[in-house]
């Protein structure tokens, strides 16, 4: 009879402790996964690069409207077939909308279908890559390489010559008609 209530008091404790463990194994299991949800590590020459165009958090919040800001530097995607640049067939330049850097010529942008702006190559050094390793999927990551901005990623699947999709959100770009490198 008197063992009912310490009996009552072990199976609360074996119950605390097993929700603990439980508690403890499922916040070791979900760190990798928050870190691999939301991560990023670069592994081109990008790694600790200091970019020459350098602006504080509150300085790009200045001179970029939201939706770029949210692309550009919170590295988000915009949806697909929003952008009018997906449209856009006139000879000219693509250029880094933070900063105005050429990225793109007109000549090498192809319908890729995705309802992102897409090209199969970028001008000499105009962009950097690194691996993005967010949203459970190993991707590589496309940036300006004066600003560090984030412009989208490059896929393998391509047209020829390169075989390569770079696949860029069109509010990362601005088009200059006419100037077509
Ligand atoms: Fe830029």
């Amino acid at each position: 009879m008197a063992s009912g209530p310490r009996r009552g008091l072990a199976v609360t404790t074996m119950a605390s402790r097993r929700q603990f463990i439980v508690a403890l194994a499922g916040a070791c299991s979900l760190g990798p996964i928050v870190v691999w949800l939301t991560g990023r590590s670069s592994t081109s020459a990008s790694t600790g690069h200091a970019f020459p165009i350098q602006k504080s958090d509150a300085e790009w919040r200045k001179v970029l409207a939201p939706e770029r800001y949210r692309i550009l530097r919170g590295h988000r995607t915009e949806r697909s077939f929003t952008s009018p640049l997906n449209s856009e067939k006139r000879p000219g330049l693509f250029v880094c909308a933070g900063c105005g850097h050429p990225l793109f010529s007109s000549r090498t942008k192809f319908e890729s279908g995705t309802g992102w702006p897409s090209f199969w190559q970028p001008l000499e050094g105009a962009v950097g890559t690194e691996i993005d390793r967010s949203w459970l999927m190993v991707r590589t990551e496309v940036h300006c390489a004066q600003c560090g901005g984030h412009l989208g990623h490059v896929f393998d699947d391509g047209p020829e010559p390169t075989g390569l999709r770079f696949c860029m959100n069109g509010l990362a770009l601005e088009f200059r008609a006419g100037s077509e490198a």
